[in-house]
């Protein structure tokens, strides 16, 4: 029998490739860990972790003002960003310590440095080879940014993390989950927010009234969104940015950060030499049991350039882990996985969009409400907070749930359940409602929305 070092050596400690490797470890496998950066990949350093902590920052401007229509008296504020990044970076280290901890105490050695792929079964790293029965790619993903003149004086939500000042103007540029969350960090944070989509309309593949209702409530509270444009060059001048866009405008910032999608990590990583199969976009490909066509050599999470969602990634890890070590093959269903965007408001969402449900031939019946919360009869805000519901006319089975309003994620989240159980619109009918909340009106829609054509 041929000996290898290890049974598993995962590459990349991010979410994904810590959660595969402790459950492997739990089944018995010896299993290592390789990892170039800190413990916890993107979401725990660049990314979710870091993202919702200043995300929490950024609302407190609007709960100091809303405070006064409950009597309140609040005095002068204003935002220690150095000390908010220095608070969440202890957090980010406490975390780093957290997921060190659990891989240890799951048996899992770490492995520090870059590691390349020699062969089916052999890993190189820092001038030490190591064999594996099996190779588990975590490497996840990076944010990419288009080649034009002046780009390189663009940053990423990586550096976003970790700006030495707030910058006073900003323009944010890209249309989906990262440009939308940071437009609204730095809006609530007090900078004079831009952003820019090259298309009519932002968050492309998400319901068209989670688009239309973020677009409104973000307008409202101030931000510049600017759709159909583009920046075509960038120029620097001292301590200030000018944008020049499509139409020959200029626009000037103080930093100006592309989320324009974001690339698997697998250059410099030996796959191909290896003879694993990539896509142009660098991305593993996989077949559902997450195997790459070399029969030892799996992937997870970003690098595989699907859904690119730390839960995903877990769910992914625990799937390779149980296929492998634990004798039960597990084949994910990517249905009815729910998301938040964390913008200002949040959305949420499960399920097809009515423009999907429409494309997968569903003759629908659309449920809609758009309202006030209840919290904004005291502050003056003109926030509203928009439900809806997708329903399959012929079975009555609920398709789709979505929302843009405070705590969408934290509604959503439930709401997958019932999706993924099957739930009819009739069900959904008879539950209770909790009252007062804005969740119950889930439970309460009772009248057809015209359809959009
Ligand atoms: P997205 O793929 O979500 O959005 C990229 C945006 O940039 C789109 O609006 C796209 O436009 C635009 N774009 C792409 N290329 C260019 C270009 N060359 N010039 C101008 N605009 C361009 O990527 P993000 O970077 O926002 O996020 C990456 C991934 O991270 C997401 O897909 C998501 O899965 C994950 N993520 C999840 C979060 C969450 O769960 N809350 C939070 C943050 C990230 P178009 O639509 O026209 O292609």
């Amino acid at each position: 029998m041929i000996h290898y070092d290890y049974d598993l050596l995962t590459i990349g400690a991010g979410s994904g490739g810590v959660r595969a490797s402790r459950v492997a470890a739990s089944f018995g496998a010896k299993v290592a860990v390789a990892e170039e950066k800190a413990l916890g990949g993107t979401c725990v350093n660049v990314g979710c972790i870091p993202k919702k902590l200043l995300v929490y920052a950024s609302h407190y401007g609007e709960d100091f003002r809303d405070a006064a229509g409950f009597g309140w008296t609040v005095g002068p504020r204003s935002v220690d960003w150095t000390k908010l990044i220095a608070n969440k970076d202890k957090e980010i280290q406490r975390l780093n310590g957290v997921y060190g901890k659990l891989l240890g105490d799951a048996g899992v050695e770490i492995l520090e440095g870059h590691a390349q792929v020699i062969d089916p079964h052999t890993v190189a790293m820092e001038g030490k080879r190591y064999t594996a029965k099996y190779i588990l790619v975590a490497v996840g993903s990076w944010p990419s940014v288009p080649k034009f003149p002046g780009s390189e004086h663009a940053i990423t939500s990586n550096e976003a993390f970790y700006l030495p000042v707030l910058p006073e103007k900003v323009i944010v540029v890209g249309g989906g989950y990262i440009g939308v969350e940071f437009a609204g960090i730095f809006h609530g944070l007090g900078a004079q927010t831009s952003q820019f989509y090259r298309g009519g309309l932002f968050l492309r593949g998400f319901d068209e009234d989670i688009r239309v209702t973020l677009a409104e409530e973000m307008r409202k509270r101030g931000i510049d969104l600017r759709f159909n444009t583009d920046v075509i060059k960038i120029e620097k001048f001292n301590q200030v940015l000018k944008a020049t866009l499509l139409d020959g405008s200029v626009v000037e910032a103080n930093e100006i950060l592309y989320a324009t999608g974001r690339v698997p990590k697998t250059r410099r990583l030996g796959l191909e030499k290896a003879g694993v199969e990539l896509s142009d976009s660098g991305a593993v490909i996989v077949d559902p049991y997450l195997r790459s066509n070399v029969d030892s050599i799996y992937a997870i999470g970003d690098c595989t350039d699907r859904l690119m969602l730390t839960p995903v990634a877990i769910a992914e890890g625990m799937a390779v882990a149980n296929t492998l070590f634990n004798n039960k093959p597990v084949r994910l269903d990517y249905e009815n996985v729910a998301t938040a965007i964390f913008s200002t408001p949040n959305c949420g969402t499960v399920g097809l969009s009515e423009e999907q449900a429409r494309l997968r031939n569903y003759e629908i019946d659309i449920y809609i409400t758009s309202f006030r919360p209840l919290r904004h009869t005291m502050t003056g805000s003109a926030e509203k907070t928009m439900m809806k519901l997708v329903v399959d006319r012929a079975t009555d089975q609920v398709l789709g749930c979505h929302m843009v309003g405070p705590d969408a994620g934290e509604i959503i989240q439930g709401l997958a359940v019932a999706l993924n159980c099957g739930a009819t619109k009739a069900q959904f009918d008879a539950t209770i409602g909790i009252h007062p909340t804005a969740a119950e009106e889930f439970v309460t829609m009772r009248t057809k929305s015209t359809a959009r054509a």
